[in-house]
């Protein structure tokens, strides 16, 4: 079979190896000049040091296939990722833990008594919470969210906390114990030589062309006898009903020499610095010498029709154009869509992955079964 895929990120990679592995053809449409999507990394000319050019990307994960599939194309580096914010002038531990509580509160509470007093801040007369706001004021209180959440949230998502979903702040634990590691993940890890080499391995097969700067056009789909569609679910359909939201992110690059703030992710959590957090890149590879350092600003904002689509909004008033959108793609032959932007979800690398080798069996199993995709 002839297999035309739109993306070179994580999702358009490993499907055009699985189809390539089993002896399809496969022509990887890339419309950037490289690979990798928003994971891609390059090394700074002048320092040498490996940067996450769309803002940085933590490998973790519990899933022990994902976690093979990775390390079969690149060695992977245990990195324990830890993040620090600033609030009022001061340094706190994230994810929330028995630290920043002490710290906070003034405080010097073990754990049992931390976790009492956290409930007695809770706010009694939320049930289920059915926004962002309510979330945090059941489980960690006014105190801690406002001082870590409401205006880093703000800025991140341009919107109210009241506006947001619960399920935002689900993603970030709060512990009663001095661990400051920001994920759970039994594996976390970082590419020695960066994700793109990764990326690079793995559509790095005879069965596989990939064409950079080339966008698959409507034209190009009659070559195929499928297609696989990482690109934006409403591109798809030529954003004929509207346009999902997304959060775009603008960068502003500081240079200095020596060490800038001693860790790779520093979070502002006050709303009127107007940046999220700055990244410090050479952090994120601390087995690496180097004298000098980059970092960026984060700035959040909506995203326009020519800017890098991150984060997938998801509100309320997306859902309707979303769930119109999902029945056409469900109702479609001859595509398949997967990924963060082909199903608009807020998806991690190993997610990513994970979905990719899903969709792979799933289509692999219909065609040796003789039916179609
Ligand atoms: N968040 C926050 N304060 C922080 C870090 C995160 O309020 O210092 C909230 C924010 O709404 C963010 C969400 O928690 O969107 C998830 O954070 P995470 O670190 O997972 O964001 P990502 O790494 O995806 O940018």
């Amino acid at each position: 079979m002839q297999i035309g895929i739109a993306g070179a990120g994580f999702s358009g990679a490993v499907i055009a190896r699985r189809f390539a592995e089993e002896g399809h053809r496969v022509v990887v449409f890339e419309q950037r000049d490289h690979v990798a999507g928003n994971c891609h990394t390059e090394r700074d000319p002048d320092t040498g040091i490996m940067i996450h050019r769309y803002g940085p990307h933590i490998f973790h994960t519990g899933d022990e296939r994902v976690w093979n599939y990775i390390n079969g194309f690149g060695e992977m580096v245990p990195f324990n990722h830890r993040v620090r914010t600033t609030v009022g002038g001061r340094v706190y531990l994230l994810p929330v833990n028995l630290l920043t509580i002490n710290q906070l509160f003034e405080t010097a509470m073990g754990p049992d008594e931390a976790r009492e007093f956290i409930e007695m801040q809770s706010d009694p007369t939320i049930g289920e919470p059915a926004n962002f706001e309510e979330q945090a004021l059941k489980f960690v209180g006014r105190r801690i969210y406002e001082a870590f959440f409401y205006g880093y949230t703000r800025k991140q998502w341009g919107l109210d906390p009241t506006e947001l979903p619960a399920s935002i702040l689900k993603r970030l634990p709060v512990r009663f114990s001095y661990e400051d590691s920001y994920f759970n993940h039994p594996h976390q890890a970082m590419p020695r030589h960066g994700y793109t080499t990764i990326v690079e391995a793995i559509l790095d097969h005879p069965g596989i062309e990939v064409r950079l700067s080339t966008p698959l056009t409507d034209d190009d789909r009659v070559d195929f006898d499928h297609v696989v569609w990482t690109g934006p679910l409403d591109a798809w359909f030529g954003y004929d009903q509207g346009r999902l939201g997304y959060r775009t992110l603008d960068f502003e690059e500081i240079r200095a020499d020596g060490d800038l703030q001693g860790c790779s992710v520093m979070n502002y959590g006050d709303f009127e610095t107007p940046f999220t957090r700055i990244a410090e890149h050479k952090h994120f590879a601390p087995w690496e010498e180097h004298d000098k350092t980059v970092a960026f600003r984060e700035f959040s904002r909506l995203c326009g029709p020519d800017d890098t689509p991150y984060y997938p909004i998801r509100l309320a008033n997306d859902k309707g154009l979303l769930r119109d959108y999902v029945a056409r793609a469900e109702a479609a032959s001859g595509v398949t869509f997967v990924g963060r932007l082909g199903t608009y979800r807020y998806l991690d690398m190993d997610v990513t992955i994970g979905e990719a080798l899903a969709a792979s069996d799933q289509m692999l199993e219909s065609l040796s079964s003789g039916r179609t995709l």
